[in-house]
């Protein structure tokens, strides 16, 4: 079998993975038997064939794009590039995407896509045609739009790609207002939102922070709280990979490893990572990295010694064959579905703790929500009042300063005069969402003996939350 084959009859079990993550926490919850198969099941599944032209002939690409739950419209999920995925890995992450949803609060239904291509071996020119075709087919059977599905990035897919989408299904529907908002993650040019790049691995650090200052939690891991000091690995440099790793540096933690593709490096003193992510850029490859020690197995760069591992490249990374050689006690989970079942409850018997996908990486789509609220209000948050708390404030420093004889310095009075910027206020709700649902699924999971994981602690709120979503459309008695 070559690699594609072994990846495809492996990963025909993830949606599978999702819905055994489902059924355990169901049984949590007091839902008839009915509505919780319909929160599980996919509604909407669209598998479709396109041409494009290819050198001098024609080549024909797969494609698919899943909306798993309709109880919100509308429904949310990115489109992965890649060669390796399939419809089920598709429905999975489409059902991830409702509970992550559901989760953190973000009113849509999940979705996903998929165009089954490797991105390397097509030009820029071919990228775009492979985009607007696929646009066009999900806009002529309404499987796209504002108030209908709304993609984003993902694994493969960039601001690059969602402007041709907002281009192509703009220029289809010449009347509509809001078409903007067809899609998220676009440039900010093209009415993204500032923050969006990063929100995902921004969301992933504040993840981590969050776990690691429970004091309880930590005594019983035997580390200290607090993410200063704590060595992270983190696994793919790509958007979510590499700003979980900035922004983990940043709030104090230290990165020793990082695994691409083409292997893995790790240093016990630290690595930089823009300094990594330049060596790369330059080199085409992360290994021979000044100062770190190369592993040209990407796996073992999983296996080195660290306090937190962060997975963010792909599903099924940590399974019961790699689990147990695994040296942290904490998993945060950057990627979607990195961990098996199997590997979590091994992971959980070693004394860890998992902060799972549906949570952690849920920083993307929090952001994706602001984006689209941006475009349907059609102005940019900050914009009307900026400048009028900026006078306010200044009002009250000058009438506070009179009063009292007190003079500030200059860099105090901006600080306190200051108006919220458009980054500023997309990062304070980001922050906001990320602290309110991690200890919303901590009390969860310690109210209640028999949840044995966040995971499922998080399943738990995800069902009754969609649940009470369905009750309200009438749609359940
Ligand atoms: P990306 O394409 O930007 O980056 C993925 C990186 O992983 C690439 O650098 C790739 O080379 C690397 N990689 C591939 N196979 C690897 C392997 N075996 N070992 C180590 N590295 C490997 O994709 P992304 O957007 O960062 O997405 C990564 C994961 O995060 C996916 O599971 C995706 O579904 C999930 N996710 C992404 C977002 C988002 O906003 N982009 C949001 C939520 C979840």
């Amino acid at each position: 079998m070559d690699n594609l084959a072994i990846a495809e009859s492996q990963d025909t079990h993830f949606f599978d993975d999702v819905c055994k993550n489902f059924d355990h926490a169901a049984q949590f919850t007091k839902h008839d038997a009915g509505l919780l198969d319909q929160i599980k099941s996919c509604n909407s599944v669209y598998r479709f064939r396109f041409p494009i032209r290819k050198g001098n002939g024609f080549e024909v690409i797969d494609a698919w794009r899943v909306e798993h739950s309709h109880h919100q419209s509308p429904t949310k999920g990115g489109i992965r590039y890649s060669e390796m995925v399939n419809e089920d890995e598709v429905m999975a992450l489409a059902a991830l995407m409702t509970y992550k949803c559901a989760v953190v609060n973000v009113p849509f239904g999940g979705a996903k896509g998929g165009i089954k291509i490797n991105s390397k071996n097509y030009t820029v020119q071919e990228l775009e045609n492979i985009t607007r075709r696929y646009t066009v087919e999900l806009t002529k059977k309404n499987f796209l739009g504002p108030n209908i599905d709304v993609p984003a990035p993902d694994y493969g897919s960039g601001e690059r790609e969602m402007s041709w989408i907002a281009d192509t299904y703009a220029t289809m529907n010449p009347n509509q207002g809001d078409a903007l908002g067809c899609v998220t993650g676009k440039p900010i040019a093209l009415h993204g939102i500032a923050g969006r790049r990063e929100a995902t691995g921004r969301g992933v650090a504040i993840a981590a922070r969050e776990c690691v200052n429970v004091a309880e939690d930590m005594q019983r891991l035997g580390l200290t709280p607090g993410l200063a000091g704590k060595r992270v690995i983190v696994q793919g440099l790509g958007n979510v990979g590499y700003y979980s790793a900035k922004f983990l540096a940043e709030f104090g933690a230290i990165i020793v490893g990082l695994c691409e593709y083409e292997g893995a490096i790790y240093n016990a003193d630290g690595l930089d990572v823009e300094a990594v992510f330049q060596h790369r850029k330059a080199t085409g490859s992360i290994l021979n990295f000044e100062g770190a020690q190369n592993f040209t197995k990407s796996s073992e760069g999983l296996e080195q010694p660290c306090d937190i591992l962060v997975p963010a490249a792909l599903e099924n990374q940590i399974t019961a064959d790699n689990v147990r050689n695994l040296q942290a006690k904490i998993i945060v989970e950057g990627a979607n579905g990195p961990t098996t079942p199997e590997a979590e409850a091994a992971f959980y018997e070693m004394g860890g703790i998992i902060v799972p996908d549906m949570y952690a990486n849920a920083g993307g789509v929090t952001v994706s929500y602001f984006e689209w609220l941006k475009n349907l209000s059609h102005v940019s948050f900050g914009r009307m009042n900026r400048r009028f708390e900026e006078n306010s404030n200044l009002n009250l420093v000058n009438m506070v300063e009179g009063i009292t004889g007190v003079t500030l310095n200059p860099q105090q009075r901006a600080t306190i005069i200051k108006g919220a910027s458009e980054l500023e206020l997309v990062n304070s709700g980001l922050e906001d969402t990320m602290i309110r649902s991690y200890h919303e699924i901590r009390e969860t999971f310690k109210t209640n003996p028999n949840i044995d994981t966040l995971r499922t602690a998080a399943f738990v709120l995800a069902i009754n939350k969609i649940a009470v979503s369905y009750q309200n459309l009438g749609v359940w008695p």
